[in-house]
């Protein structure tokens, strides 16, 4: 008969069998991480046939580690290069290398964090990473919060808790504010808690792509007149198109004036409160109901990393609690909350780890000497491409967007996409573009930890060369 220890399970490898897999994994990833400059901004070429060659059932045997990891290496090149220093579309953020480990150990221990019971010691490391981003942005002690996988899911859990907060029960004749450069995400989300789109006011923006409070505080009105009922408004810390941070204390004032619930959407900006000065390019954050940030955007760390934090955290609870017979043995004791009783979900990953391990290690210092260079980089693209002529800036950057459209009316639109065409056909910096007012815009966004100097005046250098010779 065997010894116990030479009983080999088919899920279960033998140490040596795990560490070469992990060898495997770190070979290909220190490998890929190092060669990040160099690899192409983006490639496509032949991504499709690579995608159909991924088909076909599961197999009924397995196979060989290294041979599949080596399948992945060619899939990971077919791709926006979102991890790399040429990546300003969308809003970048980079994923931290030690992030990676993180929930690589924590895959690895798989506890269970989301009721407090049943790991104290690893909760209270995830309810430590939330406080300490309540404290980043000016919250309270009391306040509070839940780490989530995105922005999306915290807008989404920030208007429920709203709605419960603020109307009864049959709350179809609520209401609700955003401007017209808000995120798709939070009429999304309206559209999924419940609300119907003639629920949703879109409200004017002025020449810098703000909300125009006082074209709020007219809707509003107007709405109650009519018998409606409005409860929140979503302003933006930094829009998607611009990088705008909308009025929040006009804003705050006239939601005093009639009760309603201030949600600020800092996703992408949120986090540049903790660069030099920061703090006064969003007065009142601080005062808001409640706030959305994208760690995976601001804090660079990997996709699926969100948070909703509320100033009183009990109305995030009253509209997520939930309680069941089976679950009776992890019911929370005094003073303690369970993180399921926070959000929609029960079981999930603990992701507090992904904050927790990258701030210790490189302290918050490294985080806002980092995003105080992104904010001063943009700030640099916006003055050199100011001076080109074939050119349109759209506003002076308020956070670390630089939004440009070809100068010429007539042509903007084929223009400017051509120009986009011919930057990134160069595959050194990737630029996405939006459109605004029906215009065809560029846009540089500087959020990458590994985007630099060098790379940026690569990019203010491409846009020159491809405007001259496109006109
Ligand atoms: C990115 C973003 C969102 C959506 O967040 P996801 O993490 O992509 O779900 C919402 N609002 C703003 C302002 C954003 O920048």
């Amino acid at each position: 008969m065997n010894e116990p220890s030479e009983i080999r399970w088919p899920l279960e490898p033998i140490p040596a069998e795990l560490r070469a897999w992990i060898d495997h994994c770190a070979e290909y990833v220190v490998e890929h991480i190092g060669s990040l400059a160099s690899q192409p901004s983006w490639d496509l070429e032949g991504a499709e046939a690579l995608a159909a060659s991924f088909t076909g059932p599961p197999p009924e045997d397995g196979a060989p580690f290294e041979q599949l990891l080596a399948r992945l290496g060619p899939a990971v090149g077919k791709s926006f290069n979102t991890a790399g220093p040429g990546y300003l579309a969308f809003i970048p953020g980079g994923g931290l290398p030690a992030a990676a480990l993180a929930d690589f150990v924590a895959c690895a221990v798989n506890r269970y964090v989301g009721v407090h019971a049943a790991a104290p010691v690893l909760a209270r490391i995830e309810s430590l990473t939330v406080d300490w981003l309540a404290r980043m942005m000016g919250y309270p002690t009391t306040a509070g919060g839940v780490l989530t996988t995105g922005g999306s899911l915290s807008n989404l859990i920030a208007i429920v808790t709203a709605r419960v907060a603020k109307l009864p029960e049959s709350f179809l004749d609520g209401t609700l504010y955003i401007s017209e450069e808000c995120h798709v995400s939070v009429s999304k989300a309206a559209r999924i808690a419940g609300f119907p789109e003639r629920a949703i006011r879109r409200i004017a923006v002025d020449e810098r792509y703000r909300l125009v409070p006082e074209a709020l505080e007219a809707a509003v009105e107007e709405d109650q007149r009519r018998g409606l009922r409005p409860f929140l408004v979503v302003p933006s810390v930094g829009t998607t198109s611009t990088g705008a941070v909308d009025p929040l204390p006009a804003i705050l004032d006239v939601a005093r004036r009639h009760d309603l619930w201030v949600h600020a959407d800092a996703a992408y900006g949120g986090f540049f409160r903790l660069a030099p000065g920061g703090e006064s390019r969003m007065p009142g954050l601080e005062r808001c109901d409640s706030i959305t940030l994208d760690p995976h955007k601001g804090l660079f760390l990997p996709y699926g990393t969100g948070c909703l934090l509320v100033r009183e955290p009990g109305a995030l609870l009253a509209a997520h609690r939930g309680g069941a017979g089976y679950l009776q043995d992890v019911a929370p004791g005094t003073g303690r909350v369970n993180f399921s009783d926070l959000s929609p979900e029960l079981s999930r990953d603990f992701r507090g780890l992904r904050l927790w391990l990258p701030i210790m290690l490189h302290g918050l210092g490294a985080f806002r000497e980092q995003l105080g260079e992104k904010l001063a980089l943009a700030r640099w693209a916006y003055d050199e491409l100011k001076a080109e002529t074939r050119l349109a800036l759209l506003d002076e950057p308020q956070l670390s967007i630089v939004a440009f459209a070809w100068r010429d009316a007539a042509d903007t639109n084929r223009l400017g996409a051509e120009l986009q065409r011919r930057v990134n056909a160069r595959r050194r910096v990737f630029l996405s573009s939006t459109t605004i007012g029906g215009r065809f815009v560029l846009r540089i966004c500087v959020l990458s930890f590994r985007t630099h100097r060098d790379r940026v005046e690569e990019a203010v250098a491409a846009i020159r060369e491809e405007a001259a010779a496109l006109g």
